[in-house]
């Protein structure tokens, strides 16, 4: 048979451990197929493993140990390696590292897990009291389900000895069944929305898509609102009734709750979710499910791409411009990148979603590689918000405020109708600087090249950079100096608190990512204020993000020229994104929305482009930049990360590798640095960055193998590559 091994074969079994190639063993009594998960012996300690292909063979046989136990999952399907091979060469990552990601299943080498179950029996009490009878009519209502006596106990309104009073007269049947069941079938035309023209003829090509089953990439652009999530929704509703699995990444899992409801509505049935949050039972459950095919649709973060899909049809990318897809630690990948690799892989359909694409999907829509689908307008009555900018050289505004007379007026009008304002600033804290008064000393993180920001909700200065965080201090910690401490300049919190002093009868409601403890928090606060239980928002980024607050009308923009400083070529893009995102909250409903923004340099061009929403005209130009820098997505970058301890160190491996650049220049690669990195101390490591830069369409991944594989790292140097970094 065809990629099965039989016992005493070798194997080349591939671990997680960090040797960069397949061990070779023997297989196990049975035999074992190509692609199944093995525990292998390895020193002293048994590893996971995946049985990667035959064995190297040419050491002496006898000495080669057996494959210890053959786990009982799915064996890792072909597309999976494949996609695991090709991504780990794409990312110069080692196969140990990729395939980590492969196996974040907790318990994955255990034996099927097992709850304690109760089911109706066939006997009846001898004593019926109304607690007894309640438990019985929920289980004859569970029709042959099986609770928890936790699960009936809440049910029934009753104490587990109610219940373990019915066990041991045999009235109830207490048994064990697996824990890993399959999710409930989604019913792909539960509750489908009737579409507008538009609407139907982007899900029909969608439809047709996944009907085709071969893979393709389809762009799908609309300004939020106009219906893009309820048309990529037809194309999962396709795939399911094609018998084939969907994978819909989201870039927050903020966003998730709101999302599965959504789904639930949809398909009768929430799906699986796949995120750093989710319990560890549910985890498992979701990725053996996913496995065998009791999972039809995951809902997840990028990770999720690491799944062991059984038969994936569709991938969604939804919000496919955000930069949390790009992983920015361990293995550095950008979802939006592997979405598209591992569904061609699999005869898979792609769907990016985005009002405001990266310039990269615009880039391959324009060229033909993607196709581009656009929703026209926004459903229902809702029109686009109008744009307009507070001159801020104009505006009398005393030091430390930071709303303007023009924004104040504006958001009076607006409250006083019963709307909803959003004050926008994309910083986190109370103040981004804390000065001394006396000395001038800035109070900096003392592991990272970072100022410490000052969060007034939490009482203390914490590092953006490495989270550290020191209470805040009452004296200078320079000069000593009592009282002397002052904050610089505004962050969420702090504009919060100028709202308050502004509209002293409005309801506040802060949304920034580090005030919640927990996703529910965050969740209960979003659908407040979704319920009209605020006035005024005061929001980072995270408010940007999809989130739908029907009320809403009004967005002032605190800082709009924010993104635009610094020398980062992506700042543009970002900030034109941002920007139309936020402006996006407004006006959602029969509403039409406002959106100020705040700026000193009204006729920069960004500004101008985002005022004036010429969206083609703004890729146009920046695509021309671009092009004529030679970056993407019209040249190739890579970054060059090295890091030490010591900052001489880093720096003087950084001029060998500049120096010795024979293996770049060969494929026409330019290398330029070493500089100190955008943070060029994180967590008492001196970072130094190289930046490479390559024509499209040649070999650079091994050129930069072989480049940086001239040079040994000594002592604590490290030394990553970022292949498409996000600043260049
Ligand atoms: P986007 O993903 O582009 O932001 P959504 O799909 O979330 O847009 O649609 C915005 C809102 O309009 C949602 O509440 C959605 O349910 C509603 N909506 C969109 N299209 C329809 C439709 N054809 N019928 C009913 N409601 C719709
Ligand atoms: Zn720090």
């Amino acid at each position: 048979m065809d990629g099965f091994f039989h016992e005493n074969d070798l194997v080349g079994v591939l671990t997680t451990q960090p040797l960069d190639r397949a061990l070779d063993y023997r297989a196990p009594e049975g035999g074992c197929h190509l692609g199944a998960f093995v525990e292998v012996p390895l020193g002293p300690r048994r590893v996971v493993g995946v049985v990667w292909g035959p064995g190297q063979g040419g050491i002496d046989a006898n000495r080669i140990r057996k494959v210890h136990r053959v786990l009982d999952v799915p064996p890792m399907r072909e597309e999976l390696r494949e996609f695991l091979v090709k991504a780990g060469d794409y990312t110069l990552t080692p196969m140990s590292a990729m395939l980590r990601l492969a196996t974040r299943a907790p318990g994955l080498g255990d034996a099927p897990s097992t709850r304690r179950v109760l089911r109706r029996g066939p006997g009846r009490p001898s004593r019926e009291t109304d607690a007894r009878a309640r438990v019985l009519a929920v289980l004859d209502e569970m029709g042959g389900l099986a609770l928890t006596q936790g699960e009936l106990a809440e049910a029934a309104g009753v104490t587990a000895s109610v219940i373990k009073g019915l066990v041991a007269q045999g009235v109830v049947l207490e048994e064990e069944a697996p824990r890993d069941t399959p999710y409930p079938r989604l019913d792909p035309d539960h509750g489908g929305k009737t579409l507008t023209d538009d609407q139907k003829e982007a899900a029909e090509f969608l439809r047709a898509g996944v009907r085709g089953g071969r893979y393709g990439t389809t762009l799908l652009r609309g300004v939020t609102g106009s219906g893009k999530t309820e048309v990529y929704l037809e194309a999962v509703a396709e795939c399911l009734s094609r018998g084939r699995q969907a994978l819909v990444l989201l870039p927050e899992i903020a966003l998730t709750a709101e999302f599965l409801t959504r789904v639930e509505a949809r398909f009768g049935h929430k799906p699986a979710e796949w995120h750093h949050g989710v319990t560890q039972t549910e985890r498992r459950r979701a990725w053996r499910m996913v496995a065998t095919g009791g999972a039809e649709l995951v809902v997840g973060a990028r990770s999720a791409l690491f799944l062991p899909f059984r038969n994936l049809g569709l991938v969604v990318v939804d919000e496919e411009h955000d930069t949390s897809y790009k992983q920015e630690d361990g293995v550095l990948y950008n979802a939006r990148d592997m979405a598209v690799l591992r569904a061609s892989l699999n005869d898979a359909a792609v769907v990016l979603a985005s009002a405001t694409p990266s310039l990269e999907s615009w880039a391959n829509a324009e060229a033909g590689k993607y196709a581009r689908l656009t929703l026209g307008s926004r459903y229902g009555e809702a029109v686009l918000p109008e744009m307009r900018a507070i001159d801020m050289r104009a505006e009398d505004l005393p030091s430390n405020r930071w709303i303007s007379p023009s924004l104040q007026r504006a958001a009076a009008t607006r409250i006083g109708r019963g709307e909803q304002v959003l004050f926008f600033l994309n910083r986190r804290g109370y103040a981004p600087v804390t000065v001394c008064r006396a000395c001038g000393h800035q109070i900096g993180c003392a592991q990272c090249d970072a100022r410490m920001v000052e969060h007034r909700f939490l009482k203390r200065l914490v590092c953006h950079q490495c989270g550290d965080s020191v209470p805040i201090p009452a004296a200078c910690p320079s000069c000593a100096a009592e009282d002397k401490l002052a904050a610089v300049g505004p962050g969420v919190e702090r504009l919060a608190e100028e709202a308050r002093a502004l509209f002293p009868e409005a309801r506040i409601a802060v949304l920034s990512s580090d005030l919640y403890g927990s996703a529910r928090q965050l969740k209960a606060e979003i659908e407040t204020i979704a319920s009209g239980g605020a006035d005024i928002v005061v929001g980072t980024q995270l408010v940007a993000k999809g989130h739908n607050f029907p009320l809403l009308t009004l967005v002032g923009v605190i800082d709009a020229d924010l993104g635009l400083q610094g020398s980062d070529l992506r700042a543009a893009e970002r900030t034109f994104q941002l920007m139309r995102q936020v402006a996006g909250r407004a006006g959602r409903a029969e509403k039409r929305g406002t959106a100020l923004l705040q700026t000193h340099q009204p006729e920069h061009p960004v500004i101008r482009a985002i005022l004036s929403g010429d969206e083609e005209g703004f890729w146009r130009a920046e695509a021309a930049e671009r092009r004529a820098a030679g970056v993407p997505p019209y040249g190739r970058m890579a970054g060059i990360v090295l890091s030490s301890t010591d900052a001489q160190e880093a720096f003087d491996l950084g001029n060998a590798l500049a120096r010795q650049d024979a293996a770049l220049r060969r494929v026409g690669a330019q290398v330029f640095g070493p500089a100190p990195a955008p943070v060029a101390r994180v967590r008492g490591r001196h970072r130094v960055r190289l930046l490479v830069k390559a024509p499209k369409g040649v070999p650079l991944q091994r050129a930069l193998a072989d480049w940086v594989g001239q040079f040994r790292l000594k002592g604590d140097l490290r030394l990553a590559i970022d292949i498409d970094p996000q600043s260049f």
